[in-house]
């Protein structure tokens, strides 16, 4: 006789579903300077979760609004469905019990609480998949992700090719004029640069002029 469980679904959906509460959750961390392609393995780890059929759900905060408002996309364009979220706080209410995977892009434009938000899931037996820009434009760590990091079983950290040199690239450089901590000026107001060729606190014209 093959294995079916009660309700007539096949051991391998059994094998994904049968017991949510008692996976093990965790969080994984996926940092970078800008262009190092956060988003992208972000995107790639929600897809093999998806082919998987593993009930998942993916936030951004709402104040990123560079693009459009309900799709988490790369520079590249590519994107994947995401909720846009105003407070860290109000995931908690959107992940539906049957969920085992969040996906969180942007994650650095949360406020502290995010972090006891991404442990609480990870508790309930959640994978939380965050990724994030861990310094800002001076070099600094960014916002809540030093408590991310630190709490993560995982973290990965991604660079970009460095703008002037080539060398990996481990900085965001902005090239204009002061508008705060959060990157929303975009992506043409950046440029990736290694330990070497970024200079902090100041405005750097591109390199092409
Ligand atoms: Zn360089």
């Amino acid at each position: 006789m093959p294995h079916r469980a009660a309700d007539g679904t096949s051991t391998g959906e059994h094998l994904h579903h049968a017991a949510p509460h008692s996976r093990p959750g965790c969080v994984e961390v996926v940092c970078g300077s800008m262009f190092s392609g956060k988003t992208e393995e972000l995107i790639r780890r929600v897809k093999r979760a998806r082919y998987a059929r593993l009930p998942l759900v993916v936030f951004k905060p709402r104040v990123d609004d560079r693009y459009d408002a309900v799709k988490v996309v790369t520079h590249e364009g590519v994107g994947a469905e995401a909720v846009p979220v105003a407070k860290a706080k109000d995931i908690l209410g959107l992940v539906g019990p049957n969920v085992v995977v969040v996906g969180i892009d942007e994650v650095q434009f949360f406020e502290n609480d995010i972090i006891d938000v991404v442990e609480q899931l990870a508790n309930r037996g959640v994978r939380v998949i965050c990724a994030g820009l861990d310094q800002d434009y001076r070099g600094l760590p960014f916002g809540p992700m030093p408590g991310l990091m630190a709490v993560a079983e995982y973290v990965t950290k991604l660079h970009a090719v460095c703008a002037r040199c080539g060398g990996e690239a481990s900085r965001s450089q902005r090239l204009v004029a002061d508008e705060g901590q959060l990157f929303v000026g975009g992506a043409a107001a950046y440029e990736a640069r290694c330990r070497r060729c970024f200079v902090a606190y100041a405005v750097e014209p591109t390199s092409s002029g």
